[in-house]
């Protein structure tokens, strides 16, 4: 069991993390600073993976033998926005009311943050034979941007880990899988012409709702694939967000912009659907479309993509979560995480923290103190298991 002293340390930690406004479009530095100097407190170095202009860094650090692939805590520093006049009070100052901690994110997921920075005297007491590597990111809550050139140096500037336990919030439960979204922007340039002379013009929106229409044919045959009951619901979907265009009610608009977003589960090949949008484009739409306007164009272009996560049914990582976390069952969830990214990039990878994605997000949001007492035995368990 951790130390009595764990727990009230967690939470002041905690009550730290939370009073940095890190809101993912704000710098973290301020926060990754009071995380390296707290490290540097208890003996431990900091590496770190500054953005170019040094808004924003990564943190990387090891516990144990340099020498031996760890196993990474892992986690994100920064949170979505809080909008003060629908909370109780300030989002940035915690508050504890009974055996909950409020604060924009206490869940989602600075609760685990200080739960692993609690236990860092404990680890430095352990005579660590496998490491245990900190893994602070940024940007995971834009399309989980901010981790990528931190895996990048895994294997050179870093040591790959042996495994990576992402800490977002499952109330501690071990999650082998989650869905992965794949945006596109798609922009459809036409000709303008004054509305009752249409014959000159080419109308960008009526190609784009051909296009949605082509998209809404491959949503029903998303839908219509094997379902997976790991997942709810249990297959890929398909939506488009956003459409602008026109810009009067008496010209053929020459412009439409949409967007467009796959949840894609493991297995599902995303790149096929993209394929099959632009053949449709270029078979059934640009060919009319330049026979009146040659600049006419459609041009698809993926924004963002975060792998789905789905971990290998032998994962060593799976079965050590299983038997710390004390369950005998994994879930899978439909939000993503940096699971799948470094799963893409050759790092098992599990995902198991405190507090419940339900908080997540949400005004007041917060996290029981249970929660954060079932994260430091979880990783109070990890230690033992590093030991021997
Ligand atoms: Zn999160």
């Amino acid at each position: 069991m951790p130390s009595a002293e764990t727990t009230p340390s967690a939470i002041e930690l905690l009550s730290r993390l939370v009073a940095f406004d890190t809101t993912s479009h704000k710098s973290n530095r301020a926060l990754v600073s009071f995380v390296e100097d707290y490290l540097a407190g208890h003996g431990v170095t900091s590496h770190l993976v500054p953005t170019p202009d040094g808004e924003k860094a990564s943190l990387f650090a090891t516990i144990g033998p340099a020498d031996v692939p760890g196993i990474g805590l892992s986690g994100h520093t920064d949170v979505v926005p809080a909008d003060p006049a629908v909370w109780t009070s300030d989002p940035f100052t915690m508050r504890r009311d009974g055996g909950r901690l409020y604060g924009r994110g206490t869940a989602d997921m600075k609760g685990y943050l200080a739960c692993v920075l609690a236990m860092v005297p404990e680890f430095k007491r352990r005579k660590l034979k496998v490491p245990l590597h900190i893994v602070f990111s940024y940007d995971e809550e834009v399309g989980c941007t901010g981790v990528r050139p931190m895996i990048a140096e895994l294997g050179s500037r870093l040591p790959t880990p042996r495994a990576v336990i992402v800490g977002e919030p499952t109330s501690m439960a071990v999650v082998d899988a989650h869905k992965g979204p794949v945006r596109w922007q798609v922009e459809v340039t036409g000709r303008a012409a004054h509305s009752s002379m249409a014959h000159l013009g080419v109308n960008a929106i009526s190609v784009a709702a051909r296009l949605i229409g082509e998209l809404g044919q491959i949503e029903r045959e998303l839908a219509a694939l094997p379902p997976d009951p790991r997942f709810t619901p249990p297959y890929p979907t398909l939506q488009v967000t956003e459409v602008t265009g026109g810009i009067a009610s008496n010209i053929v608009p020459a412009i439409c912009r949409f967007g467009f977003e796959v949840r894609s589960m493991p297995g599902l090949d995303v790149d096929a659907i993209e394929q099959r949008l632009t053949a449709f484009a270029k078979a059934q739409c640009l060919p009319d479309m330049q026979r009146l306007a040659p600049e006419a164009d459609i041009v698809i272009r993926q924004s963002n993509r975060v792998p789905p996560f789905g971990a290998d049914r032998m994962s060593e990582v799976i079965a050590l979560a299983l038997k710390l976390a004390g369950q005998n069952d994994t879930g899978a969830v439909s939000y993503a995480t940096e699971a799948g990214l470094f799963q893409a990039a050759g790092v098992p990878a599990v995902v198991c923290g405190p507090g419940d994605i339900a908080q997540a997000h949400t005004a007041d949001e917060w996290i029981a103190i249970s929660e954060i007492e079932r994260c430091l035995a979880f990783l109070d368990s990890l230690a033992d298991w590093a030991e021997t």
